[in-house]
């Protein structure tokens, strides 16, 4: 069960949490209750037998297994790289005395810390994924879904898998060396159901939505802060394609100059300029390394 990676739905911290997937429900019923076109949507495109959507459900399988079996043992733990930071910061500053806060404080700055690195290295990865020419070839394997369901989210890359696994471990590790430098090993994570609190609240409002035809937005002004399933849906548009980078922050994006808001529409085509598309999960795999053939 665990290699074609089932126990995801039994996972706190995967998008497929099923907590997350009956809020997603949830909030999708209700949006359609208000907007009937989403579900008409649904029927016309087929969304759920699509091509695109068949090859999401076999690549997440099979990347499930690629994942177990040979990349989660070859990324490097963010407590390896904690240890690091620990000892670089005494080598450097020598020992000092842990500052003494409330343990409550610490964990929650803590806490609000580790979201926000997180999710600011987020935002820098995957610009990167869209600004390096080899990088957006891996990337593209993302942005050739046609059509989207919680299932896209896992159409990715073994390579960006790996890029995004050291991501965590680099701005996790070292953002726990600084913490337990300052205040002493003693911390914690505020966690619900074993999950950061932030990352709990987010999947119960609808990051599964991200991928899907429900064009939920947040409205103008707060869709500046967070990232709306609306803003990613954009993301994954062929007119909007390097716009909404933003994981759930959208400060990022507003920041940096690519945040874009649009209006509610349904019938977006999605996919790339580029026309990527592939046929088989060895296509997904293997084409991101072919040389272009000009014929
Ligand atoms: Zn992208
Ligand atoms: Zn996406």
């Amino acid at each position: 069960m665990e290699f074609v990676g089932l126990d995801y739905i039994f996972t706190p911290h995967q998008r497929v949490f099923w907590i997350y997937i009956l809020s997603a429900l949830f909030i999708a019923g209700v949006y359609m209750w208000f907007f009937p076109a989403t579900l008409s949507e649904y029927k016309n495109r087929k969304i759920w037998t699509h091509k695109s959507a068949l090859m999401d459900y076999k690549y997440f399988v099979v990347v499930a297994f690629i994942k177990k079996v040979f990349i989660l043992s070859l990324i490097l733990s963010s407590k390896d790289v904690s240890l690091w930071m620990i000892l670089f910061l005494q080598e450097q500053f020598g020992y000092t005395s842990t500052l003494s806060f409330s343990r409550e404080y610490v964990m929650l700055l803590y806490t609000l810390t580790l979201f926000i690195v997180g999710d600011f290295t987020r935002y820098l990865l995957h610009r990167l994924l869209h600004t390096v020419p080899f990088l957006w070839k891996i990337h593209q394997v993302h942005h050739s879904a046609e059509v989207l369901n919680p299932l896209t989210f896992y159409r990715v890359h073994p390579v960006e898998n790996i890029l995004f696994g050291l991501r965590y471990a680099l701005s996790a590790g070292v953002v726990t060396g600084v913490f337990i430098y300052l205040f002493g090993a003693n911390i914690g994570l505020i966690e619900i159901v074993g999950a950061n609190i932030f990352l709990f609240v987010f999947g119960l409002l609808g990051s599964n939505l991200r991928h899907s035809h429900v064009p939920l937005r947040y409205g103008d002004f707060f869709e500046k802060v967070f990232i709306s399933p609306f803003q990613h849906q954009l993301h994954h548009s062929i007119s909007f394609t390097h716009k909404n980078f933003g994981g759930t922050l959208a400060i990022w994006d507003l920041l940096f100059g690519t945040l874009h808001i649009e209006k509610t529409q349904t019938n977006i085509a999605y996919g790339t300029q580029e026309n990527s598309s592939f046929d088989t999960v060895a296509q997904m795999l293997f084409k991101p390394f072919y040389k272009e053939v000009k014929t």
